[in-house]
């Protein structure tokens, strides 16, 4: 049976509110399936105080890392002590390992699990035309993965054009010669078209895009995981259009991190 010890690896979620978050039953159901010796916890911290918390946390040695969301994504990636290339130029951090010696380092996983639960769809995009709506930070950092997968064309539009014009700076400084272009509403002319953006959360939302331009040969994606069709999709689906849901992005990210956080590599649980 699974009992928590003085063996135990302890692993934690930072987050403002928290109540709401899954991660801790997910990934506590795989380490459990594969028999390890981890526990991920709850570790509810104000933006305040995240500094001293995450200081304090170096000090922990059964702490085998945390997973990292609202709000403090951004905030935490100042208070490490390295950081993945791709995390660096996103600037923000969804998963941190403590190593043996304390020093926490941060990656970014959101972009990867975006890209890998295409892949896992048998959709890749490498070589593809991607119309990509949002540029908050889902977006931010499936736009890095766009461009660090190959896409030939990656077109970022959304409603503060700003942002925009500020995420496709940042991608060609980071990638010279990145195929990065600001659109309109109009997603016509590419082969792959997502929504990183919060439109479709709520009953009654506006649409992310112009789903009328929509033609039968694309491919329409999600990041949204509840509902499970969102609005844009179903005007996709009704188009001829193929879908992909935002859930393949949170089952590809939970693999991803237990890789990074080491929970496969853990002690047999007693
Ligand atoms: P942010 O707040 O950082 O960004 C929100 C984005 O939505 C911005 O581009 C914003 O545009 C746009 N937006 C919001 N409201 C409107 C509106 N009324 N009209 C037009 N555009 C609007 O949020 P995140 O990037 O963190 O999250 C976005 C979504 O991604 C969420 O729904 C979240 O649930 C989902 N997500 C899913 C994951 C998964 O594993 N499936 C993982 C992470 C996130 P503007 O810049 O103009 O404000």
């Amino acid at each position: 049976s699974r009992e928590i010890s003085g063996l135990t690896k302890v692993y934690g979620i930072l987050a403002d509110p928290i109540h709401h978050v899954k991660t801790p039953q997910m990934l506590n159901a795989l380490v459990a399936r594969e028999g390890r010796d981890g526990v991920m916890v709850p570790f509810h911290v104000s933006s305040e105080e995240l500094p001293r918390l995450v200081d304090g946390l170096k000090a922990m040695k059964s702490l085998g890392g945390f997973v990292v969301t609202v709000p403090h994504k951004t905030a935490v990636v100042d208070l490490l002590d390295g950081v993945s290339d791709s995390a660096r130029r996103i600037g923000a951090c969804n998963v941190v390992r403590r190593e043996e010696d304390g020093r926490l380092i941060g990656d970014m996983l959101d972009g990867k699990g975006f890209v890998g639960g295409l892949k896992a769809a048998g959709i890749d995009p490498k070589g593809r035309s991607v119309y990509l709506a949002g540029a908050g930070g889902a977006a931010n950092a499936i736009a890095f993965a766009f461009v660090e997968a190959g896409v030939a064309r990656l077109t970022i539009a959304n409603r503060t054009r700003a942002k925009a014009e500020d995420l496709a700076a940042r991608l060609a400084d980071a990638v010279p010669g990145a195929p990065v272009e600001i659109g309109t509403a109009d997603p016509s002319g590419h082969d792959i078209v997502a929504n990183a953006t919060s439109l479709g959360l709520k009953a009654g939302d506006a649409l992310p895009l112009d789903a009328s331009r929509l033609t039968a040969d694309q491919i329409v994606a999600e990041v949204i995981m509840q509902p499970e069709e969102t609005a844009i999709l179903a005007a996709a689906r009704a188009k001829g259009c193929r879908t992909h849901p935002g859930k393949p992005m949170l089952v590809c990210q939970l693999d991803l991190m237990a890789d990074f956080l080491g929970m496969r590599s853990l002690g047999a649980a007693a």
